[in-house]
């Protein structure tokens, strides 16, 4: 059994009042461990403990802080298997997924907010007169709170900038999937971290993480995760008027025009449709293709859809694993019956998989297509988040365009056609943070990244991130 224990001060400890929670492996529906049932008192300790060393984090120098955060980037290489066998336990997806995808990634945002720190510079404005220069401080102690999707990709994803920026930081994983955070505590000792410079308290999300979004001294909050839970820390922060970074929900159309470049249109649809179980943010769950191109789709989509092999995760032949928890499994398997309600017809899926002992117990999903449902159902208004993607024909750009856009979300949108003209007028007027144009999840991680409308507030990567981690303070000099 793993013991996880929270990270605080650079040390391993329970939670104060010994409370644990129990820690599922999705394969198989079984205990793997426990995680501490942290609350208000250990988030306390934690921020102490970030006070404390602020000071001297704050101020080492830019090329002490980039060989420290470039050694955890090392350490996690260095424990790639470990880590990936641990985040493949944890949250069901394929091993092959979380060595090539999950942990790799993690390992770059240290190795790229190590480099950022290094060229990170502020603006100054000269006039007659006057001379103004902006300096860019960090905030102190922040809050990073993550989801179990991309469970230590998306955890390392805000950490990284935030120590970078110069802030010490008390974070939470989703009590779903903390086993990665809990060994990169071990990865940031060798790396020579100072303790209390990170944090990590583990437990549950209105417990612990409403506790570091209520605390007066933590001066910031970067979250990821549901519209939901977005909303709830917006309306604690706003009146205290903390930085918030909400990356929130999806509900991301693919457009795809008779024009395109098919078969990369093809093989990219299948994999934005049910990577990771569909369990990206950035999935494309709703695909509007042109009305002409649209039997020949629906024809070798189904086919490909057809050779996805679910499986245990450690299947190296799998295409799919498991889905996160018995709740979300329940959630996604409710959202397909009420498809089927509205009127839809599975055209492949629908259904759980049974899988041979010792994974009998284990929640797995085929990959479902949906077809038949019109875009104000509530099949194509909610997130879904899980291996469920609907059809639908098309006629005209303006149609799909509205079709695109008639949803609350607005995070990414995929388009697929070789008209220029096209992709000109739909990249302006889509609403989405994030518009790929015959690609998908290609990042750059300089980029902007973040949502509209319910998809969220901010924007995290490169500059924007460090800019989100540090205050902006303004100096004019009278010459
Ligand atoms: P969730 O909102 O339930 O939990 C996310 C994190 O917030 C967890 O650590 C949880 O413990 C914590 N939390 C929950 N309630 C809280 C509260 N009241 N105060 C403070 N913290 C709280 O989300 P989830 O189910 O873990 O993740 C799935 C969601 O995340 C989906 O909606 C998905 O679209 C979204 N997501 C968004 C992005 C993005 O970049 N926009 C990326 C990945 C996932």
């Amino acid at each position: 059994m793993q013991i996880i224990q929270n990270y605080i001060n650079g040390k391993f400890i329970p939670a104060q009042s010994g409370a644990t929670l129990e820690n599922i492996n999705p394969s198989i529906g079984t205990p793997l461990g426990t995680l501490p049932d942290s609350d208000i008192a250990d988030v306390e300790a934690a921020y102490q403990a970030a006070k404390s060393a602020f000071p001297t984090w704050s101020a080492i120098s830019l090329e002490e802080r980039h060989d420290i955060l470039r050694g955890i980037s090392d350490g996690i290489l260095q424990n790639l298997d470990k880590l990936a066998e641990a985040e493949s336990m944890d949250s069901g997806k394929t091993l092959n997924t979380a060595r090539t995808i999950d942990i790799p990634r993690s390992a770059l945002n240290f190795k790229f907010f190590a480099t950022a720190l290094m060229h990170f510079a502020s603006e100054s404005h000269s006039a007659p007169g006057s001379v103004s220069y902006t300096l860019r401080q960090p905030l102190g102690v922040v809050g990073c709170i993550s989801p179990w999707n991309l469970p230590l990709y998306l955890f390392t994803w805000k950490i990284a900038p935030a120590l970078a920026a110069g802030n010490c930081v008390v974070a939470k994983p989703s009590e779903v999937t903390p086993l990665t955070a809990f060994l990169l505590g071990e990865i940031c000792n060798a790396a020579g971290l100072p303790p209390g410079v990170l944090n990590i308290v583990h437990g549950l999300g209105p417990k612990v993480g409403e506790a570091i979004v209520k605390h007066p001294n933590i001066k910031a909050i970067s979250f990821t995760g549901s519209t939901r839970a977005g909303a709830e820390i917006a309306r604690i922060a706003g009146p205290m008027f903390k930085k918030t970074s909400l990356e929130l929900g999806g509900k991301n159309p693919n457009l795809i025009f008779a024009d395109c470049d098919y078969e990369k249109m093809l093989e990219t649809t299948v994999r934005s449709s049910f990577n990771n179980q569909g369990q990206i943010c950035l999935c494309g769950s709703r695909i509007y293709v042109e009305s002409s191109l649209y039997p020949t789709f629906k024809k070798d989509f189904l086919e490909r859809v057809s050779k996805l092999k679910v499986s245990y995760p450690t299947d190296p032949s799998a295409h799919l694993g498991a889905v996160v928890s018995k709740a979300h499994f329940e959630k996604v398997l409710g959202c397909i019956e009420l498809a089927r309600e509205e009127g839809g017809q599975i055209l492949s899926g629908g259904h759980a998989i049974s899988m041979p002992a010792p994974y009998d117990k284990g929640w797995y999903i085929a990959p479902t297509v949906i077809e038949g449902l019109d875009g104000q159902c509530r099949t194509n208004q909610e997130e879904i988040f899980g291996p469920v993607v609907t059809i639908q024909p098309f006629d005209t750009d303006a149609e799909a365009l509205e079709l695109a856009n008639c949803t609350s979300y607005g995070l990414s949108a995929t388009v697929w056609t070789n008209n220029l003209q096209r992709t000109q007028y739909l990249s302006q007027h889509l609403q989405a943070g994030i518009v790929w144009i015959n690609t998908w999840m290609l990042r750059d991680l300089r980029t902007p990244f973040g949502g509209v409308k319910h998809s969220g507030v901010g924007r995290e990567g490169g500059w924007e991130a460090m800019r989100f981690f540090t205050e902006t303070k303004n100096i004019t000099i009278g010459l």
